[in-house]
């Protein structure tokens, strides 16, 4: 089974207000195709991607290795068809096909559609008619309507690619979806439980309610970091990346870098990742004097294929000497450059600790670090 994801995004929709199709819009800090885009990219199971763009938008959205563009028609139906035209002679065997609107489609609803379809000619989800139905004409109710066996239909639509895609260049006309086209073609769809969060964008009001759903489906994670070094011999320190003249140094396998280590371990920490000392042993020789900026970017670089984004770090150093405060944006800024945050995310600051123990008699700097990582 190699499964497609085509999402349809080349609607000019305005009725959700904005200058822009909604499409294009950012919703809790993300554009609403990106959001989309993210859930498939993130669901396992999912071998490739077609975004169907308008020809107007091309330059809005770039192609990656596992997300390719292609234009879409005037129509829905039109532009499923250019979707699976661009997949035809490859080796995919299964397709999703989904509305860029659904943003809040989670990446474990993806899996679970992929796999109920392993077993079927075609699924959709749906969620039963719970309201009652009137028919209404001038602002009057003018009948009821019996809403047993109604449902409301959402996607990812799932489809065997060849089967759909035959039905696709077979249909005339316009179709609400792709369930239409299917059954048109004979193809049986089996309804698969829908979620009442999978919301399509249609008016302004339902960006706010998006916004709410994916805040409560982030994933927030806050780790700690500890570390100290002792002083020993030397005529600088380095902390947090930036090199201090001192009339000391400080001991340690590496650059003793305390400000960075504590702030590595508390980035792993989220992550639930061990500690540096767990990916670059002590005991392994390669590692020896190894600057510190090698831990914190694995540590940032594990974050980012984890599919986290870190969204705050802050650092406390300890010490009575050197003085720390006028190096602070420098530290800042270092930090920065290495993990590829902004740098209005990033806090160093430094404490005494009053004179006394082994900070306050000078034999050492501490550190402790705290750092946040978002995943949605
Ligand atoms: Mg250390």
């Amino acid at each position: 089974m190699r499964t497609a994801a085509i999402i349809v995004a080349a609607g000019r929709g305005t009725r959700a207000g904005g200058d822009l199709p909604k499409q294009w819009q950012v919703v809790a800090g993300k554009r609403v195709i990106d959001w989309t885009v993210d859930a498939f990219l993130n669901a396992a199971g999912i071998d490739s991607i077609v975004v169907v763009l308008h020809p107007d938008d091309l330059d809005r959205f770039a192609p990656t290795d596992r997300v390719e563009v292609t234009t879409g028609g005037a129509t829905r139906v039109a532009s499923v068809l250019s979707g699976l035209e661009f997949l035809d002679g490859s080796d995919v065997t299964h397709v999703l096909i989904h509305d860029v609107a659904r943003m809040c489609t989670q990446s474990a609803y993806i899996v679970y559609t992929v796999a109920t379809l392993e077993t079927r000619t075609a699924v959709a989800p749906a969620l039963p008619v719970t309201d009652a139905l009137w028919h209404g004409a001038d602002g009057t109710v003018s009948g009821t309507q019996d809403r047993t066996g109604l449902y409301r239909a959402q996607t990812p639509q799932g489809f065997v690619f060849k089967d759909i895609l035959a039905a696709h260049r077979a249909y005339q006309g316009d179709a609400a979806d792709d369930v239409e086209v299917a059954r048109a073609a004979g193809i049986e769809v089996t309804i698969i439980d829908g979620d009442e969060n999978n919301l399509k964008i249609t008016t302004p009001e339902d960006f706010v309610r998006a916004e709410k759903i994916l805040q409560g489906q982030m994933d927030i994670r806050t780790g700690s970091g500890y570390d100290v070094h002792r002083f020993g011999p030397g005529d600088h320190v380095v902390l947090c990346g930036v090199k201090l003249p001192h009339d000391r140094g400080l001991q340690g396998h590496s650059d003793a870098d305390v400000g960075m280590h504590a702030l590595t371990d508390a980035i792993y920490g989220a992550m639930a990742a061990g500690d540096i000392g767990r990916h670059f042993p002590p005991s392994d020789p390669q590692w020896k004097g190894a600057e510190s900026h090698i831990f914190l970017r694995h540590a940032s670089d594990l974050a980012t294929e984890k599919g986290f984004k870190i969204s705050s770090m802050d650092v406390t150093l300890i010490c009575e000497h050197p003085k720390i405060g006028h190096h602070a944006d420098a530290m800042r800024q270092t930090l920065s450059d290495i993990t590829s945050v902004e740098i209005d995310r990033i806090s160093v600051k430094a404490t005494t600790s009053e004179r006394l123990g082994f900070t306050g008699r000078g034999e050492g700097i501490a550190a402790q670090a705290i750092a946040t990582l978002v995943r949605s």
